[in-house]
This record gives C-alpha cells, structure tokens and sequence, in this order.
C-alpha cells in the first residue's frame, strides 16, 4: 500500500467537503506537536507532505491523502492548543463529530500519544468521543526515542490503564519514532490489513 503512490486529496472544512465514502480510511490524532506529522511522513515516506499545524487558525482542516488509489489516509487537526478562541474550538469539535459519527468507510482511528506525556485529558476527550461513535481506535505512541526502557515502561503502564476503560480502544499499542523509523513498518502493515 505505501509502496504505491501517495497524493493529497484536499483539506476539508465542512462535511460537505467530504470525498466519497468508497473506499477503506485510516485517520489520525493527536495533540499539536504530538509529532503526527512527522509520523505521516515517515510512514509514507514523504517529506513535507503533512505540514505541521503549529497555528490554531489552522485546526479546522481536515486532510485527506490518497494511498495508492484504494485507501484513504486523514489527518485530523491537532487539538489542545492552549490559545485557540473558543469559536474555533467550538467550530472543530462540531466537525469531528459529525466526521467521526458519520463515515461508513472509516476502519480506524489512531489516536497518538506522546511517550513522554501519556494519556492526557485532551486526548481522553477523543477517546470518549470515538468510543460514543464506535470507532475503533488504536493508540500509538510517538517520540519514544527520547525516553529509557524504564521510563516507556512506566508510560505503557499508564496508557494501558487508561486504555482499558474505553471500549473502543484496540488493545494493541503502536510505539513509534518517527526519527528513528521505529514502529514505521508495523504501522503500514496494519493500515495495509485494514481492507
Ligand atoms: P505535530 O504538530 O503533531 O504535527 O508535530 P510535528 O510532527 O511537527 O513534531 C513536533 C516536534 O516533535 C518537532 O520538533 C519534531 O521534530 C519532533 N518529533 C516528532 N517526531 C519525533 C520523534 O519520533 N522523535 C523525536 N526525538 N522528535 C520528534
């Protein structure tokens, strides 16, 4: 799947915008600066294809990338920005809700977490949301080159307890790193299984 041609599709505002439900989609989450677009880059291997969102003015767009012609790949806007007005969050959730309740073709949502951090509120939100639209989520832990085996221990243990209380949740956890490709092929070789 990520041998073939990776292209974005558009970036949508509204639901509207929405391509085609034709086809099996993956999307992913996370907080801003969780290292997501790092990860889609290095998952399909192209640099600069997800742009950081480093401005809340830009959390409202939702990407689409097509893989290969037969999947689609969503990048979600980052959430948690400390600063964001109220109207662009209000504006955001209200999207994300209707994409995450109302999209037949969607196989599953990763959530990503970063290694140093763990689960946090923001990201419990979500959670909470993808269990109520029975979107079956996987968590994915990002940047776990900066931390020692006994510290990602200590954060497996946590994210597992946190991960347990939401049905949604897909046992399995994804530890990445997007620096050092870690997690990079598991990662393609489970969206690849997701027909
Ligand atoms: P986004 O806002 O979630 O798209 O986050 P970015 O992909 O822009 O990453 C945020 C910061 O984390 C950047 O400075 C990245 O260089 C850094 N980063 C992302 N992934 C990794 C990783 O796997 N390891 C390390 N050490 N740093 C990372």
């Amino acid at each position: 799947l990520f041998a073939g041609e990776v292209t974005f599709l558009k970036g949508v505002v509204a639901m509207d915008g929405l391509p085609p439900d034709d086809r099996p989609e993956v999307c992913f989450a996370g907080r801003s600066n969780v290292g997501k677009s790092s990860l889609i880059n290095a998952l399909t291997g192209r640099k600069g294809l997800a742009r950081a969102s480093n401005t809340p003015g830009r959390t409202q767009e939702i990407n689409f990338f097509t893989l290969a012609e037969s999947h689609y790949l969503v990048d979600l806007p980052g959430y948690g920005f400390a600063n964001a007005p109220v109207a662009i969050v209000e504006k955001w959730q209200r999207l994300l809700k209707q994409y995450l309740s109302g999209r037949a073709s969607l196989r599953r949502a990763f959530v990503l977490v970063d290694a140093r951090h763990g689960i946090k509120s923001v990201d419990e939100e979500i959670m909470t949301l993808l269990d109520r639209s029975a979107v079956t989520f996987q968590a994915v832990l990002t940047k776990t080159d900066k931390l020692k085996a006994s510290e990602l221990d200590k954060v497996l243990d946590q994210v597992r307890g946190k991960l347990a209380k939401h049905p949604a949740a897909y046992p399995e956890l994804v530890l990445t790193s997007s620096e050092k490709g870690d997690g990079i092929p598991l990662l393609r070789a489970i969206i690849a299984g997701l027909a």
